[in-house]
């Protein structure tokens, strides 16, 4: 444990609520819950809004929509998400090189690595500074807890939330915990935290005072022990970087679910080539190959397979895949796919070199993370988002998915509120703009096409005395210049 609270932890408030909080200006200060809308559906992310009504991620869809009947439920806009991610990934870049994203929106940071903090004050400040950030280049808030371990620092931002930033002086560490419900440590689910509490146990001070052997005696050896040192605020785990993880994988999220079993096999081949090109690139092999898969409603399996020797073959992985992929059910769609290999090896140096300049381009993976599930149970280390690709032109009536982005010909840009029974309903509103409009249409009229998210702030105009760009016959803004002004529409 180190003396001094520089290892940061920064979760994204309510992320996904709150990045269509911010595209959608009627939403604001309403609940919103995103996560899967169909009949098996689960809340991925629930306003604060949403909250009070008792709504929480990983819930069953059906129960949250009881729980909160006037909410606006919406299917999450993963290209967004990732764009907001990058964003904060960067920023927490600039602090260390040893960060550890968790998954899309939360990363653990390594300020005295980076040489950004060295003691309580500089952490602080590092912190402050971090959150104003984010604040500017994404519109979105985060919140950040400090201290000198990485159990500590995560149970300071969650104590933060939301907006805040929670500072825990090494030293104090017992003092802070002793009151919680032991169920804030790592590890203790709902089934081990009635275990405890039948035994008399609620807060971490009662765990501490318990002592191991009695833990031991309880819960078993490992977890027993593991226990005792939490409850003592004892976490000595370090900060591990990307490069330095016990598992390689690559995730693609998809925008719209994949049915066709063929293109979902074409995926997983993909992803599998990719998964080994990054293992080569960090000159590492593995034995155990996974498969993640995220259906439809957001469920979310994982299967492996160990061979008997570590691989770096594309041909082995691709394969293991390939058979993996075999004993899953995708016939209600398929929203994210995942690859890895863990059990990880290292080469021998001159395979290292030999391989690393093969596998370079796909060294600088984003910083991104498993999308959704909190409760994924998937062995992977770091992930990478990759790049949306194109989709083939779903269906008409698949199209308008409750969220997702559309224009109109006449109407401009605007958002699915609801659509079915042939009609699609629309609200007209960009992130910038007043709350809109809403309008009703037929599925599939000709005017109305799905559409990119648009960003959460506005692009800034160009700087004053920057020439106007001169724009291209048949492009938007054509003729617009000093000579021309152009007609504000
Ligand atoms: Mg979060």
């Amino acid at each position: 444990m180190r003396t001094a609270p520089t290892i940061l932890h920064l979760d994204m408030d309510a992320f996904y609520a709150s990045a269509e909080q911010a595209a959608k200006p009627s939403l604001r200060g309403k609940p919103v819950v995103v996560g899967g809308l169909g009949p098996r559906g689960v809340v991925a992310t629930a306003s604060y809004e949403a909250r009070r009504f008792g709504v929480h991620s990983a819930m069953p869809m059906a129960q949250a929509r009881r729980l909160a009947p006037n909410a606006a439920y919406l299917v999450p806009r993963f290209s967004l998400y990732r764009a907001v991610s990058e964003q904060v990934m960067e920023l927490l870049a600039t602090l260390s090189p040893l960060v550890e994203p968790l998954s899309l929106d939360e990363a653990f940071v390594d300020l005295e690595a980076g040489g950004s903090a060295d003691d309580s004050a500089s952490a602080q400040a590092a912190g402050e500074r971090l959150r104003a950030d984010i604040r500017r280049v994404t519109g979105l808030t985060g919140s950040v807890g400090l201290a000198g371990s990485k159990m500590l620092a995560k149970i300071a931002s969650e104590q933060a939330k939301p907006d805040g930033l929670l500072l825990i002086e090494p030293g104090t560490e017992r003092e802070l915990l002793g009151p919680l419900s032991v169920r804030t440590l790592p590890g203790v689910g709902p089934a081990t935290g009635e275990h405890l509490r039948r035994a008399g146990m609620t807060t971490v001070a009662d765990l501490a005072e318990a002592g191991e052997d009695e833990l031991v005696r309880l819960v078993g050896k490992a977890h027993g022990t593991a226990l005792h040192h939490m409850a003592l605020g004892h976490d000595d785990r370090p900060v591990v970087a990307e490069r330095d993880a016990k598992s390689v994988s690559v995730e693609d999220t998809f925008d719209v679910d994949l049915h066709d079993r063929v293109r979902v096999r074409g995926e997983v081949e993909r992803l599998a080539e990719r998964c080994v090109h990054r293992l080569r690139a960090a000159g590492r092999s593995g034995r155990t190959v996974v498969l993640k898969v995220r259906r439809f409603d957001f469920s979310t399996l994982t299967r492996s397979e160990t061979l008997r020797g570590p691989t770096d073959d594309p041909a082995v992985v691709r394969e293991a895949a390939a058979r993996l992929l075999e004993s899953v059910d995708t016939t209600g769609g398929v929203r994210l796919l995942g690859v890895g290999v863990s059990g990880l090896a290292d080469y021998t140096q001159e395979d290292l070199f030999a391989q690393a300049a093969a596998g370079e381009h796909e060294g600088e993976a984003g910083a991104a993370g498993p999308g959704v599930a909190e409760a994924s149970a998937a062995p992977q280390g770091r992930n990478e988002a990759a790049e949306p690709k194109p989709e083939p032109e779903p269906p008409a009536e698949r199209r308008w998915l409750a969220g997702h982005d559309v224009r109109h010909a006449r109407y401009g840009a605007g958002w699915v509120q609801g659509s079915g029974l042939g009609r699609v309903t629309v609200r007209f509103e960009e992130p910038w703009s007043q709350p809109g409009r809403v309008r009703t249409f037929a599925v599939d009229d000709p005017e109305l096409t799905p559409a990119e998210p648009l960003p959460l702030l506005r692009p800034s105009s160009p700087e004053p005395g920057t020439p106007p760009r001169d724009g291209l016959p048949g492009q938007p803004g054509a003729g617009c210049g000093a000579k021309t002004p152009c007609q504000s529409s």
